[in-house]
């Protein structure tokens, strides 16, 4: 067994000189202010031992990989109905892509990109008022990561509804097409609100456990989703979890991740262990600069790449 605090550690000191690399998330304000001087990073293995480095215990904004909880939640709710309103396949094209939307006559091609995300909230909201449906997810990710402590950063979700233009173009682009059933800006309410969880690497490694370990977290002992359905969202972070940079993720980790603008990459060795890394730094498709470049070193020093060692 590779001894997995001295494959973290190695990782960060070949990285410490590299740290602030990337551009960080300027079109969301409050994201504009973080230190780009940050790397964290934490293993947490099916049978319950944790590995951390760097600043893995700072919160940062999880932003796009709420976009896995949600879409759990939501598989929880309505089950397989959910892709009568959402696609499957890889986008390629950009997170918060327009054309494609009109193309497709308002059915986004996947829950990760923001439209998907965005259908997907809506869907979770029904029979909510906004709020109970963010303190359902909220809940949700609490109990996920066994952690009371998790919050939204408000302040995050103020920006964002501030300055985000874009997701209420989409938004009322679906609303168009009857593909949102809310008032947009509930939705959006909802979906800013659950961009703006604020985690440390090892709340988020530990909630997505699950993911990892056939639907049920193993050192919680809570069980989540079925293993058919942890697989099936494993397979939907492996195709679009990074945007139209998931096939060079694919290349280069070979894991189903999700990264968020935050700079945040969770990622899942199945049967294996769930991954947390945060890096603010990001690369011209909008994810973690050094973050995939820190698994790419994981994959390769374990072996963990579901496409074999
Ligand atoms: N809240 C961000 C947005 O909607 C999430 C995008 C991301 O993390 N890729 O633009």
């Amino acid at each position: 067994m590779v001894d997995l605090q001295a494959v973290l550690d190695s990782i960060y000191k070949e990285l410490t000189p590299r740290i602030g690399e990337g551009k960080v998330a300027d079109y969301i304000p409050e994201l504009a202010k973080i230190d780009p001087n940050q790397f964290g990073m934490t293993i947490s293995t099916v049978d319950g031992k944790v590995y951390s480095v760097g600043d893995a215990a700072v919160p940062f904004s999880i932003q796009s990989i709420s976009k896995v909880f949600m879409l759990t939640l939501a598989l929880g709710k309505v089950g397989e109905s959910l892709w009568k309103r959402v696609g499957r396949e890889p986008s390629g094209s950009a997170f918060n892509s327009i054309v494609q939307l009109e193309h497709e006559g308002g059915i986004p091609r996947n829950p990760f990109i923001n439209a998907g995300a965005i259908a997907v909230t809506d869907v979770v909201m029904a029979g909510h008022a906004p709020r109970e449906a963010i303190g359902e997810l909220l809940r949700f990710v609490r109990y996920l990561a066994d952690d009371e402590s998790v919050t939204i950063d408000e302040k995050v979700a103020r920006s964002e509804t501030q300055t985000g233009y874009r997701n209420f173009a989409l938004a009322n682009f679906m609303r168009a097409y009857k593909n949102i059933d809310h008032p947009v800006e509930h939705v959006l309410g909802v979906y800013f609100h659950q961009c703006a969880l604020s985690m440390t690497c090892e709340q988020l490694a530990r909630a997505g456990l699950f993911l990892a370990a056939r639907g049920s977290n193993p050192v919680t002992g809570h069980s989540v989703v079925s293993p058919k359905r942890a697989r099936r969202i494993n397979a939907m972070m492996l195709m679009c979890g990074h945007y139209d940079g998931s096939g060079d993720f694919a290349y280069h980790v070979g894991l189903p991740g999700k990264s968020g603008v935050g700079g945040g990459i969770f990622a899942v060795a199945p049967g294996v262990a769930s991954i947390a890394v945060w890096s603010p730094g990001l690369n011209k498709v909008g994810n973690s600069q050094l973050g995939a470049v820190a698994l790419e070193m994981l994959a390769a020093r374990t072996g963990w790449s579901i496409f074999g060692d």
